[in-house]
């Protein structure tokens, strides 16, 4: 009864190697749904490739890939905050992010050795130091006892200006402190020559070209649960929709509790658009949305929003659908969680 993701496990771990070894200073990412394996799947293959630290998105992470048996340094990459607590503090084998004055002066006052990453603001204006407080926050740790075990740079995705700014931006850390740099979003090329221009270590954050990177070695698929035939204008589901044509109610595995969601129907959007699809028949002319459950070669419309655990999608007549067929389901493993790793 389940959404479940199939791996090649041995092609995968193919794809993690070689990533590794191509990957100087690589540091997983392992944040969130775990990219849809679970942080302690993640965790597990970071022990299996060997690499002696990992990344965890928030504070309450470091336990779940620590008791899957990863036993390096872990990077809490969401900055520290007075909120987080000071038990993560105490851990001589976490690194915490700063990247508030305010935050770095409290860990300061702690009078504690911790290890952290002072980060620096780019243009994702998510968190960071701006440029102006970088000789401020220097010299705020050379006056305490924590551990300045790098300067962490998180890049945009847009490739334009990318390796400039990592350039410029390296350079203005390197010249308030001298410590290596912790790299988000930077390409291969772009990463190799920051590191041929500089002098200290550069580590590279990764987390989906790494995990989700091999797209051949992984499907998810949902279970046809029942089918049922409907009529042109019977009533179907939660909000009883008439069906514009005949056919079947398929119900298959997957919904909103692992975050199947429904597109708004982008096709027909107009008034006008509408009218053409309904003169052409298309399940669009009724604002249906396009699911990502594919069903006798066709991506299939979903007949209402997601329930909780399966859904409902129409599937024509001389589709051929059995209750119990596994039909591929086009998700992005971010936002999507199966219920059951298979491999
Ligand atoms: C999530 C995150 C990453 C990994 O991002 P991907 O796009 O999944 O590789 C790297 N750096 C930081 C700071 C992050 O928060």
């Amino acid at each position: 009864m389940t959404l479940t993701l199939h791996v090649d496990t041995d092609a995968w771990r193919a794809h993690l190697r070689r990533f590794a070894d191509d990957t100087p200073g690589l540091v997983p990412v392992a944040k969130g749904n775990g990219y849809g394996f679970g942080l302690a799947r993640l965790a597990e293959e970071t022990v299996r490739l060997g690499l002696d630290t990992l990344a965890v998105g928030m504070v309450h992470e470091v336990a779940a890939v620590r008791a899957a048996g990863f036993t390096g340094e872990v990077v809490v990459l969401t900055p520290w905050t007075p909120a987080d607590g000071s038990e993560v503090l105490d851990d001589p084998r976490t690194i915490v992010t700063v990247s508030r004055l305010d935050d770095l002066r409290s860990l300061a006052g702690k009078r504690r050795d911790t290890r952290i990453l002072l980060e620096v603001r780019t243009s994702m204006r998510r968190h960071g130091l701006p440029p102006a407080e970088l000789a401020q926050a220097a010299a705020l740790v050379a006056d305490s006892p924590l551990r300045v075990e790098g300067w962490t740079i998180h890049l945009p995705m847009v490739v334009s200006g990318r390796l400039a700014e990592a350039r410029r931006l390296a350079s203005e850390a390197l010249g308030a402190l001298e410590a290596p740099l912790w790299l988000s979003h930077l390409s291969d090329d772009e990463y190799r020559t920051l590191a041929g221009e500089v002098s200290v270590p550069l580590r590279l954050r990764v987390g989906t070209a790494l995990w989700l990177g091999a797209p051949r070695t992984r499907r998810v698929t949902a279970r046809v649960l029942d089918v049922h035939p409907v009529e042109r204008g019977e009533r179907v589901g939660y909000w009883q929709r008439r069906m514009p044509r005949s056919g079947y109610v398929v119900v298959v595995s997957g919904g909103t509790a692992n975050g199947v969601a429904m597109e708004a129907p982008t096709a027909a959007a107009t008034a006008r658009q509408r009218l053409v699809a309904a003169a052409s028949g298309s399940m669009e002319a009724l604002g249906l949305a396009l699911s990502p459950y594919r069903i006798d070669g066709r991506k299939r419309f979903f007949i209402e929003p997601p329930h909780m655990q399966s859904s409902l999608v129409f599937v024509p007549a001389d589709a051929g659908v059995a209750i119990g067929d596994e039909v591929p389901v086009e998700v992005r493993l971010t936002t999507v969680t199966a219920d059951r790793i298979e491999g």
